[in-house]
């Protein structure tokens, strides 16, 4: 309870601070709209299947009307029982492409009796907003909104068009998401307020914020075993039994070269000194030489090991069918993340000379989509920079590289630079995404807004 005191004084006397210097005369984005759009929306039951993102796109396309926005702006389409919506607002020189955002409207599925409160009825309490999605996503999702309500209301005209976009099923299928990807996908660029954000310590100060520009593959592969089989008393060597438990080993020792690329040196650089000790070092020196040791320390780590190499790992297993019998099956479910610029069919080959059973059978899970790591445009990391150190003075912008998947990645794999810049922060041990009683910290509101006005001028204007 102190701890979240201490951090509610510390962020409304930097809220404060920055309020004293306005950046304009004109309306801005208003910090009372967004709260109420934030607690409203989480009021939507947006779990797949509950055929309520079609309701929660008409409540935003209300808000976005009452602020100006005409009926030809807004477009709601509907896929299966969920939808897309896409507001525009137009720029004023049309040769160039449009600045797109985009959040998600669905949540993850909730489970009332598992929760201290309902998760469908939002609470303010102790200076947070409780329910499903107050952070993820629909925290950004009602600041992207009350954003651009502001701008519309303030009479403010991008030379940019800019179009917010928001899909239906993010958490689950990703139809919507490949949708607008595919409608939308001559674009500048893309900002998404699902990814990125702000990390504070624990007692409510900031640390870093981190600009998501990358997504490593999402892939699952199975790896089968079959014998003839027979009875348990006359056992034989092909026992797939004892041929999936070598495999497993072989993988487990098994490693992927060491990688590395702009975002993850930018992002090893910037935070290997307020990590220090041998890990620090490790990071500068990786970061600056590629050095194989450091890559090996590193991956020792299972926080940093993903940012140094694609790795695979048993997940699942199943094996046998009587107590009594030589086991004719056995397979193996294998889950790769991998590194941005490798393709699948790379990574499958190196599992299947690792395992080095001819007998064994690989099969691909599903249809992996890939995507190559987002350039740090210096347009985009000036944005950032300047909309952060407006927010919160001298903390570093820290490029990152996540472990998948948000709507970025459809955008990416269609060659539209993304970026995961959303603006929250929060202290680690508040991040309950996905997770029970999810929250979002109602003080950020006036900071998150003007984080999100600064980087839509700056990149539309
Ligand atoms: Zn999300």
């Amino acid at each position: 309870m102190i701890g979240k005191k201490r951090v509610g004084k510390a962020l409304l006397v930097l809220a404060g601070g920055a309020l004293a210097v306005p950046q304009g005369a004109m309306a801005a984005p208003d910090p009372v709209l967004a709260k109420a759009v934030l607690m409203k929306s989480v009021a939507f039951r947006t779990v797949a299947g509950a055929g309520e993102v079609p309701k929660l796109a008409a409540y935003y396309a209300s808000i976005l009307q009452d602020a100006g926005f005409g009926d030809k702006d807004i477009e709601i389409t509907p896929v299966g029982e969920t939808a897309t919506f896409a507001v525009t607002m137009r720029g004023t020189d049309p040769n160039l492409k449009p600045l797109l955002m985009i959040g998600h409207m669905d949540v993850v599925a909730a489970n009332r009796a598992d929760w201290a409160r309902d998760p469908f009825v939002p609470v303010e309490e102790n200076g947070y907003v409780f329910g499903r999605g107050a952070e993820d996503n629909k925290y950004d999702v009602a600041m992207m909104v009350a954003t651009l309500a502001g701008l519309k209301q303030e009479g403010w005209k991008p030379r940019r068009t800019i179009i917010l976009l928001l899909s239906g099923d993010e958490e689950t299928d990703m139809r919507t998401t490949r949708a607008l990807a595919a409608k939308y996908k001559d674009a500048e660029l893309l900002l998404n307020g699902d990814s990125g954000g702000g990390l504070l310590d624990e007692a409510g100060r900031p640390v870093l914020y981190q600009l998501q520009a990358a997504e490593k593959t999402y892939a699952d592969f199975e790896i089968g075993f079959t014998d003839p089989g027979g009875h348990s008393s006359a056992p034989t060597l092909g026992n797939p039994i004892y041929r999936l438990a070598k495999a497993i080993d072989r993988i487990a020792a098994y490693r992927f070269a060491p990688m590395r690329n702009e975002l993850t040196q930018a992002s090893m650089r910037l935070s290997a000194d307020r990590i220090g000790g041998d890990i620090g070092a490790a990071m500068k020196r990786y970061a600056e030489t590629g050095d194989r040791d450091a890559a090996d320390l590193l991956s020792a780590r299972p926080e940093f090991v993903g940012q140094v190499r694609t790795t695979c790992v048993a997940t699942m297993a199943q094996a046998g069918h009587a107590l009594n019998a030589l086991p004719q099956s056995a397979k193996v479910s294998v889950n790769c993340r991998i590194f941005p610029g490798v393709s699948v069919e790379a990574v499958k080959a190196e599992l299947v000379k690792a395992v080095d059973d001819s007998g064994a059978s690989f099969t691909t899970l599903g249809d992996p989509v890939t995507s190559d790591a987002s350039p740090l445009r210096t347009d985009v990391m000036e944005a950032v920079t300047a909309a952060v150190a407006a927010r919160y003075p001298g903390i570093p912008v820290v490029p990152s590289m996540s472990a998948g998947a948000t709507d970025s990645l459809y955008f990416r794999a269609l060659g539209v630079p993304s970026y995961g810049v959303g603006s929250l922060f929060m202290r680690a041990e508040d991040g309950f995404a996905h997770g029970l009683n999810e929250r979002a910290p109602v003080d950020g509101i006036p900071g998150a807004l003007r984080q999100w006005e600064s980087i839509v001028k700056a990149l539309a204007r």
